[in-house]
């Protein structure tokens, strides 16, 4: 899929995860929606030209081509269903544990997130090198200043990697079959949907947009505010 409907995919799978993410209150919750969104596009890490390898110009582009070596190329080892969450997740745990790593981790999270979402956002800085250094840096530490060391972030990690091998398994392209093809190269592909073909763009991305804000509606306060409101509404009509 397009790096685009991943981040979408991932909103909607961390908006459907908040009832069991250990995120409280509204900031910590968007913040965890986000990451996991933004995260949903880290797999693509594997290859160069991805919207994830050019974020940050050769801060990202560098490290992406020793990921892709060290993958064994562009979706296998990145897109592996059981060992990518595992490997993500526990680099998450090791970056947890120090403030300028949770930093980096919480920045590329947000920097993901901002490129994801860029067509709602007004101006363009976000995706510009610069000016999304600026946000996602910025961004991170202020939210790291709120709430020190996010116990949550190498879940973020693990279900936004998972979401995005969910998508890719839908392709005709397809992932890797877990651990098998270390042994004999063999992939797995359920539909034979084209990466960014009429249905992804007209069905898919629209469908996790909706999922999202469902999702957002039903798991947060967010229910509990509107509810009385629309009895009110219903009542006065
Ligand atoms: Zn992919």
């Amino acid at each position: 899929m397009l790096g685009h409907s991943h981040a979408l995919s991932g909103l909607a799978a961390g908006a459907a995860a908040l009832p069991w993410a250990p995120v409280e209150g509204p900031v910590a919750q968007a913040a965890w929606v986000a990451a996991v969104g933004g995260f949903a596009m880290l797999p693509d890490l594997d290859h160069r030209g991805s919207t994830v390898s050019d974020m940050w110009g050769p801060v990202t582009d560098v490290p992406s081509g020793a990921v892709g070596r060290l993958a064994q190329g562009h979706r296998w080892g990145t897109h592996d269903a059981v060992l990518a969450p595992l490997a993500f997740g526990a680099l998450a745990v090791a970056a947890a544990s120090a403030f300028w790593s949770s930093l980096l981790l919480l920045s590329l999270a947000i920097g993901l997130a901002l490129r994801a979402l860029h067509f709602v956002i007004p101006g363009r800085a976000e995706n510009t090198v610069v000016g999304n250094l600026v946000l996602s840096w910025g961004g991170a530490w202020l939210l790291l200043e709120h709430s020190p060391g996010p116990a949550w972030l190498p879940w973020a990690v693990a279900l936004g990697v998972l979401t995005h091998i969910a998508g890719d398994a839908v392709t005709t392209q397809g992932v890797p079959v877990p651990l098998v093809w270390l042994l004999r190269r063999c992939r797995l592909a359920l539909t034979p949907l084209r990466t960014g073909a009429a249905l992804e763009k007209a069905v898919l991305a629209p469908g996790f947009v909706l999922a999202t804000l469902w999702f957002v509606y039903a798991n947060t306060g967010l229910r509990q505010a509107l509810d009385p409101l629309l009895h009110d509404l219903r009542a006065l009509g």
